[in-house]
C-alpha cells in the first residue's frame, strides 16, 4: 500500500487490538510507535506453563484477514461446533451454535495469538516496538505521553495522534477523566458479583483430549458455572465462575477439604479429570469481570480509545476480543474515508461505534445468566432446537446468538435489536408447545413479518 503521510501514530498497550492497530496502520505506510508495559512475551516463559485461551469468532476473524493474518491464526485454532452441557448426574448434551454447516466459533491461545501480531508488527520498517514502557498519562491537546522506562525513568513522547489500546485500566482513558469538565466524559463501570479462576484439565495419554475437543464444555449450576475450552496441545484452559461469598463462592471454598467436597458435589464429572485441581485453585488468582462504558472515546482529535480501553465487557458472549478486533477494522475504514483528517475520523469512528459496544456489552451480561441457568430450561431448549430446525431450513434466518457470532457486517446494535425480538417471540411459542406440535413455515413468516 502506498505510504499517504508521515503522520505519526503513538499506539500505547502491544495487547491483542493494539498490535493489530499498530499492523494495519503500518500496511497503510503510517510512521508507526508501540509502547507496552510488560516485558516482551516472546522471550519470557508462560506463567506457570499455563495456557490461555479465547473464543475466536468471524467477527475477529474478518478484521485479521484485512491485516492478511487469518489464515495463519486459523492454522493455531481449534474449532468447537457447539456448548457440551455436562448436567450434575453426568449427562452430556451438545446444543450446537448454529444449524448450518460451517459455523462455529474457535477456540486460540491468547498468547500465541498475541506474539503471531507481534512478530508481525516487528517486519516493518515503519513500526516500532517499546517494551517496559509503562504509560503514565497523556497531555492531551499536544498528543504527547509520559512513560516510565525499564530504567524507572520518565520519557516523553510525542505523536500526531495518540490511540490507547491499554485495556481495562487504561491510563490513556485516566487522563481523559482527568479533563471530564473540558470534555464532558461519561464514564461508568459495573462489576458483577461473580468473579473467575482458571484451572486445567492436562492432556490425556499421548497428548490426546480427555473429553470431547470441539466444544466449548459447560457445567451450568445455577447461581455458578464453569466452562473449558481446548488446547492444541491436548489440555483444556477450566475457567469457573463462582460468586465471591456464599456455599459456592471462592472466599468460602478456603481449604481442600471444602474444595473436593464441593467438586464431588457438584461437578463430579470434571473433577476425575483435574489431578491438580488443589494447586491451580489455591495458585491462581481471581480475577474480576465488569462493564465499562465511556464516552467521548476521543479528545481534541489529538488522543482516541480503543478495544477494552473504551469498552470492558462481561466475557459471556466470547465478544470482547472480537469487538477490539472489529473497532480495527472499523478504525481502518475511516481512516480510509478521511485520511489525513484525524478530528474527523475520530469523531466519526466513536459515534458509529459506541452504540454497538454499548450493545454487546449489554448482551454479555444478558447471556451469562442464559449460560448459567436458562441451559436447562425447558423453554429455552426447545427455543434452541427450533432455532437450529429454521437455520437448516431457511438461508435467511439467523438466531440472536448467529447473528451476534455469524454475521460480521451486522452491527452489534442491529443484532441485538432484532436478535431480542425474535427470542421474544420464540420463547413465547415455546413456553406452550413442543417443537414437534409447532409449525416452521408459520414460525418464519411471523419472523419476517416482524422485522418488517
Ligand atoms: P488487553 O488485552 O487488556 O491489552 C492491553 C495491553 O495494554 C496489555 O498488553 C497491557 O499490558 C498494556 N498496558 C496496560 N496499561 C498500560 C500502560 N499504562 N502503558 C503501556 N501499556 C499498558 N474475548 C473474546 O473475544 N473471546 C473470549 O472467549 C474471551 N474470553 C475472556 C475470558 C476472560 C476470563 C476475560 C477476562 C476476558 C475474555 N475476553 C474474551 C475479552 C478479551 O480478553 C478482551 O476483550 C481483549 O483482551 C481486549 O484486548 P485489548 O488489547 O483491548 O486489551
Amino acid at each position: 500500500m502506498a505510504k499517504t503521510t508521515n503522520d505519526r501514530i503513538l499506539i500505547i498497550g502491544a495487547g491483542l487490538c493494539g498490535t493489530l492497530l499498530a499492523v494495519r496502520m503500518a500496511q497503510r505506510g503510517y510512521e508507526v510507535a508501540l509502547h507496552e508495559r510488560l516485558s516482551d512475551m516472546r522471550t519470557m516463559e508462560v506463567a506457570g506453563g499455563r495456557s490461555i485461551n479465547l473464543a475466536l469468532s468471524d467477527r475477529g476473524l474478518q478484521a485479521l484477514a484485512s491485516a492478511g493474518l487469518k489464515e495463519q491464526v486459523l492454522e493455531a485454532c481449534i474449532p468447537m461446533h457447539g456448548r457440551m452441557i455436562h448436567g450434575v448426574d453426568g449427562d452430556l448434551r451438545l446444543s450446537k451454535y448454529s444449524g448450518r454447516e460451517g459455523e462455529y466459533i474457535n477456540s486460540v491461545s491468547r498468547g500465541g495469538l498475541n506474539m503471531t501480531l507481534l512478530d508481525k508488527a516487528e517486519s516493518f520498517d515503519n513500526l516500532t516496538l517499546t517494551f517496559q514502557s509503562k504509560c503514565s498519562h497523556v497531555e492531551l491537546e499536544s498528543g504527547v505521553a509520559f512513560f516510565q522506562n525499564k530504567a524507572g525513568e520518565t520519557e516523553r513522547v510525542e505523536a500526531d495522534v495518540v490511540i490507547g489500546t491499554d485495556g481495562a485500566g487504561s491510563a490513556v482513558r485516566r487522563s481523559m477523566m482527568d479533563r471530564t469538565p473540558d470534555l464532558l466524559f461519561n464514564y461508568s463501570q459495573d462489576f458483577l458479583r461473580t468473579g473467575y479462576k482458571e484451572l486445567c484439565i492436562p492432556p490425556g495419554d499421548g497428548g490426546t483430549h480427555r473429553i470431547d475437543k470441539n466444544a466449548l464444555h459447560i457445567w451450568p449450576r445455577g447461581a455458578f458455572m464453569t466452562i473449558a475450552l481446548p488446547n492444541l496441545d491436548g489440555s483444556f484452559t477450566v475457567t469457573m465462575f463462582h460468586p465471591f461469598e456464599g456455599e459456592a463462592g471462592f472466599n468460602t471454598l478456603n481449604s481442600s477439604d471444602r474444595l473436593n467436597a464441593f467438586f464431588e458435589q457438584h461437578y463430579p464429572d470434571l473433577l476425575v479429570h483435574l489431578p491438580t485441581l488443589t494447586e491451580d485453585y489455591f495458585n491462581h488468582p481471581v480475577g474480576v469481570l465488569g462493564t465499562i462504558k465511556c464516552y467521548p472515546w476521543q479528545a481534541f482529535g489529538k488522543a482516541l480509545l480503543l478495544g477494552d480501553a473504551a469498552h470492558a465487557i462481561v466475557p459471556f458472549y466470547g465478544q470482547g476480543m472480537n469487538a477490539s478486533f472489529e473497532d480495527v477494522r472499523v478504525f481502518d475504514e475511516t481512516v480510509e474515508r478521511f485520511e489525513g483528517d484525524w478530528e474527523k475520523i475520530f469523531k466519526v469512528f466513536q459515534d458509529e461505534r459506541v452504540g454497538n459496544t454499548n450493545a454487546i456489552a449489554d448482551l454479555a451480561v444478558d447471556n451469562f445468566q442464559e449460560m448459567r441457568d436458562k441451559v436447562d430450561d425447558i423453554p429455552f431448549i426447545r427455543k434452541r432446537q427450533l432455532e437450529m430446525q429454521l437455520e437448516r431450513t431457511y438461508k435467511d434466518y439467523y438466531s440472536k446468538y448467529s447473528l451476534v457470532t455469524f454475521k460480521p457486517g451486522l452491527p452489534y446494535a442491529e443484532a441485538m435489536k432484532i436478535g431480542r425480538m425474535q427470542d421474544d417471540f420464540l420463547l413465547k411459542v415455546c413456553a406452550e408447545r413442543e417443537v414437534e406440535d409447532i409449525s416452521l413455515e408459520k414460525v418464519y413468516q411471523e419472523l419476517k413479518n416482524m422485522q418488517g
